[in-house]
């Protein structure tokens, strides 16, 4: 996970998103009245929960939006999405829960299909241990105050949480939103560790022979110069897993900015 600096929301949003979040709101009530008239048994059906409209929050607007803030990777991840698949537009407080954020742009994040459906879902612990439910008598009581326990790369440094050691991820002093959020998006998964793995090392293995030409700066000063860019690259905040290759030059005492 990389700090994400966040954009003014796409005029879709700052025109319709109140009318279209008020309109949610109310079909929720309504939801509420029909499931207690159900479970009194008044009516025979029982009621369908209404979710957000996925064309309304990630209207194409929306999601290049959201692609100049987040580029082509996944916000919790950083793999790199859209070779294999499309990016989710992922709601980092639920709109099962929150329908008050389904259209509220500070709510809205990209994401892979894996940590958002395969693993977040509609999980969203808060800092006293428990998982929110939807407000029943009033669904959209529920705003962004709550204390979430889930780090957000648009207003946390995930830096302050997270580090490396090779693929794995680690969570800085064993951290409690941390050690939430690495769970929760499942960030230490298999498949997630094999592809940081196929980044790492060749990464790995050009930084220790530049290491080794450090030793005679004088003499290699062009090759330096030449590997020190090549890698400088996979540290950029496009490139996938960046955070954990910009971890591994540290271990390794390289400061690419000073071999430029
Ligand atoms: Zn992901």
């Amino acid at each position: 996970m990389i700090k994400i600096n966040p954009i003014a929301a796409p005029g879709i949003l700052q025109k319709k998103g109140h009318q279209w979040r008020d309109a949610l709101c109310a079909a929720r009530q309504d939801y509420y009245q029909q499931l207690a008239d159900f479970e009194a048994g008044n009516i025979a059906q029982k009621p369908v929960h209404p979710s957000a409209d996925k064309k309304k929050y990630a209207h194409k607007q929306v999601k290049t939006y959201l692609q100049r803030m987040f580029g082509q990777k996944c916000a919790y991840c950083e793999s790199l999405v859209t070779a294999v698949a499309y990016q989710h537009v992922e709601h980092f407080r639920p709109q099962s829960i929150y329908p008050y954020l389904a259209y509220e742009w500070y709510n809205l994040l990209l994401a892979c299909e894996v940590c958002n459906s395969g693993h977040k879902g509609n999980q969203f612990p808060l800092m006293d241990a428990s998982q929110p439910e939807e407000n029943r008598s009033n669904p959209c009581a529920r705003d962004g105050n709550d204390a979430n326990a889930l780090v957000n790369p648009c207003f946390d440094n995930p830096e302050d949480f997270f580090d490396f050691d090779d693929e794995w991820l680690l969570c800085r002093n064993n951290n409690l939103r941390a050690q939430y959020t690495r769970d929760v998006c499942g960030l230490n998964r298999d498949d997630l560790r094999d592809a940081r793995r196929m980044v790492l090392d060749p990464i790995t293995a050009v930084a220790e022979y530049l290491l080794l030409l450090v030793k005679n700066r004088q003499q290699n000063a062009d090759r330096i110069r030449n590997l020190a860019t090549r890698i400088q690259k996979y540290t950029e905040s496009s490139s996938p897993y960046s955070a954990m290759v910009s971890s591994k030059l540290r271990s390794l005492g390289i400061n690419l900015a000073e071999l430029l």
